[in-house]
């Protein structure tokens, strides 16, 4: 049991850690190439398109863009392909992006263990608080939709996403983070210490991100699932479930705060009791398919994007030069 246990947990945290790697070189990569770009540096580093998975806002104006004229984001690609990736990855398989992925969803975790390292424990906001927060995330995505969605003609969004500041939107996030002020600290620090001791708060209360993914991911035609005959009601999967779900209570888990993470089913004393699989058919998916089919779905979505010109930047190194004195 305890080696099951060992051997689950490592393909989740693989990729956790491959996908930090992942976010760190592309990070280190970008600073560089707008050093050598300040620095007027004769040595060449191109751009990461990478760092463009950091402007999901940019990304849904791409779209509503893409949707209005059917041309697709010439300025930040990579960063529609990555907002539709996730979307994709949503529909299959619960917001596994948030688990599997995100690293503000690994930061979160990490600093939920630090809590129960100093605490013994997380600590959770009573019912009627939990509710009512919960449903923060829900309405800062709706106010995001309804600016862009609604207040946004399609002319607007592709002037927006043809503007300099959508341009520079990679490095002024740079410049935030490079140059973050008394109140940018205090305000990560609080959410910090607050994800310490409330497991995800950031993620649970506030991130519209995971609140778009789990609307989609009611469509997910996998979830968990629990066989009643076989379930002995210890109660393990709902102890081990990191967003409260009450896994113990429900044959199929629809809730839309279901990050997909399997810690439910590898906490599980009973073989095929609970499982990640679609409604009445065979399919199951495991621990290790689950990391099969992530890692190969992005890799082969990455792949037919670069191939078909939907991943690089139609910006010269010229434009990013003239644009750079502008700021
Ligand atoms: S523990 Fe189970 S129910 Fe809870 S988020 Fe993870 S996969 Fe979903
Ligand atoms: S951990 Fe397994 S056996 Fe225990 S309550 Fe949950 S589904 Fe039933």
């Amino acid at each position: 049991m305890f080696s099951k246990l060992k051997a689950a947990i490592s393909w989740r945290h693989g990729v956790q850690l491959l996908f930090a790697i992942m976010v760190g070189y592309i990070g280190i990569d970008f600073l560089l190439f707008i050093n050598q770009l300040t620095n007027q540096s004769t040595t060449f580093i191109s751009r990461p398109p990478g760092v463009e998975a950091f402007l999901p806002l940019s990304a849904l104006v791409g779209l509503r863009a893409w949707l209005a004229t059917g041309i697709f984001d010439s300025v930040h690609p990579a960063g529609l392909v990555i907002f539709l990736l996730i979307v994709l990855t949503s529909l299959l398989f619960k917001r596994t992006f948030c688990s599997w992925i995100c690293p503000i969803g690994t930061l979160s975790e990490g600093l939920g263990k630090i809590g129960r390292t100093i605490f013994g424990r997380n600590f959770q906001l009573p019912g009627w608080l939990d509710y009512i927060l919960r449903s923060l995330k829900y309405l800062l995505l709706l106010l995001f939709l309804v600016a862009i969605f609604w207040g946004m003609s399609g002319t607007d969004a592709v002037s927006f996403v043809q503007s300099p500041y959508n341009r520079m939107s990679d490095v002024m996030m740079l410049e935030f983070m490079e140059h973050l002020s008394v109140t940018g600290i205090s305000v990560i620090g609080i959410l910090a210490l607050l994800t310490i001791v409330f497991e995800n708060f950031w993620c649970r209360y506030l991130c519209p991100y995971g609140a778009l993914l789990g609307l989609f991911s009611f469509l997910s035609p996998f979830k968990i699932t629990r066989n009643q005959e076989t379930c002995i009601q210890c109660g393990k999967c709902t102890k081990s479930c990191p967003n409260r779900i009450t896994v113990d209570l429900q044959t199929r888990v629809f809730s839309p705060e279901c990050t997909g993470c399997l810690n439910c089913v590898q906490q599980c004393p009973v073989q095929n009791t609970l499982r990640f699989k679609v409604a009445r058919g065979k399919k199951i998916l495991s621990l290790p398919y689950l990391t099969l089919v992530i890692l190969s779905l992005w890799f082969l979505v990455i792949v037919f994007a670069k191939a078909t010109g939907h991943w690089g930047s139609n910006m010269t190194l010229e434009t990013y030069k003239q644009l750079l004195l502008m700021i």
